[in-house]
């Protein structure tokens, strides 16, 4: 009666984990999602759009003026030259953006080159496409791959790597000579890749994302993915947008067509709104976030949990083992939110197989009150366990 794919297939580990921070009254340092509602201003666009605009469907691919609007944010912010009309379909969510691709650039039988820890949605994603999953394992404090990782996975029959990065949940944001190695690699296979970039406004320490579609060679390869919800910090809002090359593209919205067609034109006019007028954002959200990261990091080290470095995304990472914790991190989170008041998230529920078991992500999105409380209950955590 089910696919097999979808049988017995748990919720996802944020849905679990948000529902025991509802059950046990427990601050959410789970599920990444702001404390703050989002930007005004685009808030009202799409308001304003709701009300006076149109609420029947718009275009198939998007919005032509958001469309424009996205190809000027990655001109401004990673020199893209990206065409509204040909190269940019707009989706509900980056979640539509990855089942389009993996629908439509993936046959039976294709392999996939993916990174553990990865993303809930791959994994069920790819093989009810079809796709056989090569599995690369990055481990903690730097979770980076270098060349003989990269060797090992990919083969004659390698159709197609997902890369993530800023990578959720590490928090890291791969460098530019591993990009330059993915590139190279990709090229020689003559596979596609699929970037999952939903989180590249949200890097800190003056970092600039670097997209692995402006490495040589693979302009024409390569399937972008962005969020608005992560974009403006607003992830309720599911408008996503899938950048590629001509070909590519038309095969993307082939299977956008199917899977949703359109995405609410009023959240799409906010979204184009905001990309064209609320340019300040874009330095202040993630300046005030690494405030935030700074502040929950300070306060657990206090605590004597060892934090491992956040360059990016809503998530810092504390190592279990390291802090002296004898507990897998499993353990350690279902404790954590029904005894001590504090939801995270257990890394190992983004491996498929051979998990890291010890590291546990925080997300610190939060308001500083919230963060400080979370810090005094995970204090009296480690004192506990
Ligand atoms: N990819 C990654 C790596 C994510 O972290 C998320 C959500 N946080 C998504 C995709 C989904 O994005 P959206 O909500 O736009 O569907
Ligand atoms: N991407 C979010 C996170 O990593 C969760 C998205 C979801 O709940 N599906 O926390």
């Amino acid at each position: 009666m089910v696919h097999p794919v979808f049988d017995n297939l748990p919720t996802t580990i944020f849905e679990r984990m948000s529902g025991l921070a509802r059950q046990y009254g427990a601050i959410n340092l789970g599920q990444g999602f702001p404390d703050d509602q989002g930007p005004l201003p685009v808030r009202e666009a799409a308001a304003r759009a709701l009300i006076e605009g149109s609420n029947q469907y718009p275009p198939m691919r998007g919005l032509p003026e958001l469309r424009a609007a996205v190809a000027g944010h990655y001109a401004r912010t990673q020199d893209l030259a990206l065409d509204p009309e040909s190269e940019i379909v707009v989706t509900s969510g980056a979640t539509e953006a990855l089942a389009a691709a993996f629908t439509s650039l993936i046959s039976p039988g294709d392999e996939v080159v993916l990174f553990q820890p990865l993303y809930d949605a791959y994994l069920p994603l790819v093989r009810r496409a079809g796709g056989v999953p090569r599995l690369v394992k990055l481990s903690p404090p730097h979770w980076r791959f270098d060349r003989a990782m990269l060797e090992a996975a990919f083969s004659d029959r390698t159709r197609m790597v997902v890369l993530n990065s800023p990578l959720n949940p590490a928090g890291v944001v791969a460098p530019d000579e591993d990009l330059a190695l993915l590139a190279e690699v990709c090229v020689r296979h003559d596979v596609v890749a699929v970037c999952d970039e939903v989180w590249e406004a949200v890097v800190f320490d003056g970092r600039r994302h670097r997209p692995l579609m402006s490495f040589p060679g693979m302009r024409q390869r390569t399937v972008k993915i962005g969020s608005a919800g992560k974009l403006f910090g607003m992830t309720g809002w599911k408008v996503g947008f899938l950048c590629a090359a001509p070909p590519l593209a038309r095969a993307l919205a082939a299977a956008h067509q199917f899977l949703t067609f359109t995405t609410p034109p009023n959240l799409q006019a906010g979204v184009a709104w905001g990309l064209d007028n609320h340019r300040a954002w874009f330095d202040d959200m993630p300046a005030n976030l690494q405030r935030s990261r700074d502040r929950l990091t300070a306060g657990l080290r206090d605590a004597g949990y060892v934090v491992l470095e956040s360059q990016g995304t809503y998530f810092l990472n504390v190592d279990l083992a390291a802090s002296g914790i004898a507990l897998d991190d499993v353990t350690f989170c279902e404790r954590c939110v029904t005894e001590h008041g504090v939801a995270a998230i257990p890394v190992s529920a983004f491996f498929a197989e051979d998990p890291v078991t010890t590291v546990v992500r925080l997300c610190f999105a939060k308001a500083d009150a919230t963060l400080d409380e979370a810090v005094r209950r995970l204090a009296a955590a480690k004192a506990a366990l």
